[in-house]
């Protein structure tokens, strides 16, 4: 997924604030495919080392919008590619080919440089499209991708929940982490259920078909509700048809991220060492990717001159 090329999006503060925060997705296309941006949102870059939430829109029955993102670059973060409907081939520079269903996780690991293509393989695609910012300690690091089709499931008084990624209340998801944090897809039913929070984690909590109630806050499908680090638990309601959501957390980055197009970094010299990497096709950072797309070129920085 090509992700903010805003330079809006470019850097972040967390602005410390206490309790529950609901902001509002915005709507925006990535190739053919319309999807919701959930974060960056104004003033709030990550949750934990979470940077880039989209979701992608079920698709439209009678005219399915195909998701075609050819082959383009990432460093310095993790992908993590869910599904609710649909199925995806995946293709990377590593020679990764892997088909994903709902249920199961791609986790692709960018390090130093990784280049990748996503084709739905009919239809469209109902599903999650995340990143998740590298530590100092493996950003420079060795690529990698996993699939993991076989995820732990949790029980609650009220519904049950996938886990991606990470930890949760000592249940651990066997995918790849380099900073401490959980993604977890809830699936609720019609009722109230308290969850167990890290205290040193912040939070993120994004409805996907039906609102819900936060804590006192009401938070519609594609909205974010943001828990501040600090409490020992959350509160969340769902209505009468129940619910899904995306619940999303970690510790606070303690980082200042640069994030422009589909690299995260610390600095705009590095932004611009991969945009220069990428356009001269340079093979030893980003290999070739097995797909029939067309290759994505980059947007010139608009911090660089034109020559
Ligand atoms: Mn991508």
């Amino acid at each position: 997924m090509s992700g903010p090329i805003d330079e809006r999006d470019s850097t972040w503060i967390n602005d410390g604030q206490m309790g529950v925060q609901v902001r509002q997705g915005r709507t925006t296309t990535v190739g053919s495919m319309e999807v919701v941006r959930v974060l960056p949102t104004k003033g709030r870059r990550t949750i934990g080392g979470w940077c880039f939430v989209d979701l992608m829109l079920p698709p439209d029955v009678d005219n399915p919008k195909p998701m075609e993102v050819g082959p383009h670059p990432h460093i310095g973060l993790s992908t993590v590619t869910w599904l609710f409907e649909g199925e995806a081939l995946h293709g990377d520079s590593l020679g990764t080919e892997q088909v994903i269903r709902p249920g199961q996780l791609n986790l692709m690991t960018a390090g130093h440089g990784i280049a990748h293509a996503e084709l739905s393989s009919r239809g469209g695609v109902h599903g999650a499209q995340m990143w998740i910012a590298q530590p100092e300690t493996t950003r420079h690091g060795p690529a990698q991708f996993e699939h993991q089709a076989s995820l732990p499931h949790l029980d609650f008084a009220n519904g049950e929940a996938t886990l991606l990624i990470g930890s949760y209340d000592g249940t651990d998801s066997p995918a790849r982490t380099d900073s401490p944090l959980v993604g977890m897809e809830l699936d609720l039913r019609p009722g109230a259920c308290e969850l167990i929070l890290h205290p040193h984690f912040e939070y993120g909590v994004v409805p996907i078909d039906q609102a819900i109630k936060l804590d006192e806050d009401i938070v519609e499908p594609g909205w974010l509700g943001l828990i501040e680090a600090g409490p020992e638990s959350i509160r969340i309601e769902a209505g009468h048809g129940g619910g899904r959501l995306l619940f999303l957390g970690g510790e606070p980055l303690g980082e200042k991220i640069e994030m422009w197009w589909n690299f995260v970094a610390r600095s705009k010299e590095e932004l611009t060492d991969a945009w220069r990497a990428w356009q001269m096709h340079d093979i030893d950072r980003f290999g070739p990717v097995p797909s029939k797309l067309a290759r994505i070129d980059g947007p010139r920085p608009s911090w660089v001159p034109d020559k």
